[in-house]
């Protein structure tokens, strides 16, 4: 790891370190439907840990919620049943729903080299599985990224809880205000992210994705996290600064508009790269100026100007 002090505008590119070894792979997607799992003791669970509501509603919209190794293990028999009311669709598709799986992923998750505990309690409350389709909820602990449609994954558990780590390693011991995420493609990060921050903010640029996250986060009722249709490499001024900035998808290089947009002392956390990606973390030291350091390689969709409907 290594650190280089720069004063931007710069092109981030032509800072980047050198990369360490290589973690993540190229996943291919496939099209999927909204998972509308009624989630009733998962709201319970999300809304006693969950920080305090937003007071101010973003851009008009009234308070709305919600890459890898190769996939290894799947569960049997499984069959979506659409007619069945959710709760008993929920109890007939998700067999392994259980809480113990979800501890083996985060147990995975930290050998795999994730330290920061309040992470790993995020990761341990959400419920991956209900952010995939029935037919993809038995593969959703793996450790893998999966398809989510529209060419679109749902990013691999280690890398979520990564950038979340590294996001939360400030000078402000951890403590997160305003948070960003660019990609909420179905809303699973963004419901860990809600876990540790006060307000969650999150930008996806496809709209049927922005409402697959909605249907997905509207039964968990979590109420500190707004979510926006729009191009997230412009940002999101109206509530700028945030203190961390997730992006969750790959540019050549991280938008000037989001470094704008970032706190001193805010962290920012973006793949970049095309075919070979590294994972940075950029802080802003002061008005001017900005620190790079190169993590690691991942892989991750492509960062993509305006919108998609
Ligand atoms: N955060 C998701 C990962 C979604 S994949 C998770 O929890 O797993 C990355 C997402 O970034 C895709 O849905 C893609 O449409 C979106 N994306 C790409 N470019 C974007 C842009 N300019 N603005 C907003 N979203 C963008």
């Amino acid at each position: 790891m290594s650190g280089t002090g720069k004063r931007f505008p710069l092109s981030l590119s032509s800072i980047a370190d050198k990369p360490a070894g290589s973690r993540q792979t190229t996943r291919t997607a496939t099209p999927q439907t909204a998972t509308r799992n009624a989630a009733h003791t998962l709201a319970i669970q999300l809304a006693g840990k969950a920080a305090k509501p937003v007071s101010n509603a973003v851009a008009g919209k009234p308070a709305q919620n919600g890459a890898g190794k190769p996939a290894t293990n799947s569960a049997p028999g499984m069959q979506p049943a659409r007619n069945m009311p959710a709760q008993q669709q929920t109890e007939r598709t998700m067999p392994m729903v259980s809480e113990g799986v979800r501890r083996a992923m985060v147990a995975r998750v930290a050998r795999q080299g994730v330290k920061d505990p309040k992470v790993l309690t995020a990761m341990e409350t959400v419920p991956r599985h209900l952010f995939l389709e029935p037919a993809m909820a038995s593969q959703a602990y793996i450790d893998a990224s999966l398809p989510i449609g529209h060419h679109q994954t749902i990013s691999q558990p280690y890398i979520v809880a990564r950038m979340i780590e590294v996001m939360r390693n400030n000078a402000q011991g951890g403590v997160l205000n305003k948070v960003l995420e660019i990609g909420t493609g179905c809303g699973y990060q963004a419901a860990v992210l809600s876990l540790v921050a006060k307000e969650v903010y999150s930008v996806e640029r496809i709209k049927p994705l922005h409402e697959l996250a909605k249907a997905n986060l509207r039964p968990m009722r979590i109420a500190n996290i707004r979510l926006h249709y729009g191009d997230g490499m412009l940002g999101f001024p109206q509530v700028a600064p945030f203190d961390g900035i997730i992006l969750a998808a790959a540019g050549l290089e991280v938008p000037q508009a989001l470094l704008e947009q970032m706190s001193i002392g805010g962290r920012l956390v973006a793949p970049v790269g095309a075919h070979h990606q590294v994972l940075q973390v950029i802080e802003r030291i002061n008005k001017y100026e900005w620190t790079t350091v190169t993590l690691e390689d991942c892989h991750f969709v492509p960062l993509r100007p305006g919108t998609a409907g």
